[in-house]
């Protein structure tokens, strides 16, 4: 990275100065008060070549595959005239129309908070491999048949093995091999019900990649990593494109951008809090909570495979609610930073390590509570009512 710094180089110019755009002037150009490839607001990098402009973060990935002189700090650094006219006349918008016109719907562009991996296979796949210039080109994620080996972590350890990975389009599911002999899937999960997202920490690899589903009405994990990030990506892509197709199938009329937002999505929120049982005497036990939708769930571990339980959180007018505090004598144990949830059956009464947590757990429970729900979200609070 230091390469690409030139400490003690010239100031831009006044704006006075017609013959050379101003870095104001090109900040204020539609579209380059974002990083380009991330999103990330007030860009502070340029690449020399590329004519964007780029946050911190990506501006790093740029130089692994371009030579790091050409990206350079907007402020600090020495832009030539030329330099300083190329990024004006390009800029953000210019190379989104050029790089960018043929991203498939389902491909997801990571925004500046997610996942490393996600973002170096982006910014590689739009300048490097060049991948969404070319509405015919076929990429290794739109496969029919998609095969291949990842490490899964094990069920009741930490070890994680290889495991034979096959995802079928015309199935429509992904399915997992315990020996490379066996004929006979360990599991078989249907495209529809899976939600993917890349969890770096939790599982200890950058190319971490938790999968979950529901089995049964509940919810299963699986967690997984391959040592080449862009092959972990292109399987993360591989299984929303084959969703996508089936929502489609299943949604004939509904819009692109419709079936879209009921793909595979984000977690809400994920954390430890401490939890009591339904009496709430019972001693309050760390449990690690996934907040996905509607949906909490518990874990004892953050890895484990099943969750301990779950609830849902319907719409207020429906008899769900999230208030700070507990029950007045609820003798609670090392956390004292109360949460009530109630549901139309009980009332759940979690605890929290700190105050700014409890305040984060309660405005994302408010904000799914105050939401109405979707014919999508009664199906689900049906399932988990009758399972
Ligand atoms: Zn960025």
């Amino acid at each position: 990275m230091s390469e690409a710094h030139c400490p003690g180089g010239d100031k831009m110019k006044t704006e006075n100065d017609t013959e050379r755009p101003t870095l104001k002037n090109i900040l204020q150009q539609p579209g380059n008060d974002i990083c380009a490839d991330c999103g990330a607001p007030e860009p502070q990098w340029g690449s020399c070549t590329l004519g964007v402009l780029l946050c911190h973060g990506c501006s790093g990935v740029h130089m692994t595959f371009m030579e790091a002189s050409k990206i350079k700090p907007l402020i600090e650094s020495k832009w030539t005239d030329s330099e300083m006219q190329f990024l004006a006349a390009h800029g953000n918008e210019v190379a989104k129309l050029k790089y960018e016109p043929a991203v498939p719907i389902y491909y997801h562009r990571p925004k500046f908070l997610e996942a490393q991996v996600l973002k170096e296979q982006w910014i590689k796949a739009k300048y490097e491999r060049q991948e969404f210039m070319d509405p015919m080109k076929r990429q290794t994620y739109q496969e029919e048949l998609r095969e291949g080996y990842l490490m899964k972590k094990g069920r009741d350890n930490m070890q994680y093995l290889s495991r034979r990975f096959v995802l079928t389009e015309k199935e429509g599911t992904l399915k997992y091999y315990t020996k490379e002999d066996n004929k006979v899937p360990k599991v078989v999960i249907k495209v529809d019900v899976i939600n993917a997202s890349f969890q770096p920490e939790k599982i200890g690899h950058v190319n971490g990649l938790q999968i979950s589903f529901l089995k049964d009405n509940r919810t299963r994990n699986l967690f997984l990593y391959h040592e080449d990030g862009r092959v972990m990506v292109d399987w993360f892509n591989a299984i929303r494109a084959v969703q996508f197709r089936w929502l489609k199938l299943a949604f004939p009329a509904a819009a692109d951008h419709e079936l879209t937002t009921r793909m595979m999505r984000m977690y809400v929120k994920e954390g430890f809090m401490e939890k009591t049982g339904p009496r709430q005497t019972e001693v309050f036990k760390k449990r690690w909570f996934t907040l996905d939708n509607r949906r909490l769930m518990y874990f004892k571990d953050p890895l484990d495979a099943f969750a301990k339980g779950e609830l849902f959180l319907g719409q207020k007018n429906m008899g769900y609610s999230a208030c700070p505090g507990m029950p007045e004598g609820t003798q609670c144990g090392e956390w004292s930073h109360g949460i009530t949830v109630t549901t139309p059956e009980r009332s759940y009464v979690f605890t929290c390590e700190s105050e700014g947590d409890q305040q984060d757990w309660l405005r994302h429970f408010n904000q799914v509570i105050d939401l109405v729900m979707s014919p999508q979200d009664f199906a689900m609070e049906s399932l988990l009512k009758h399972r």
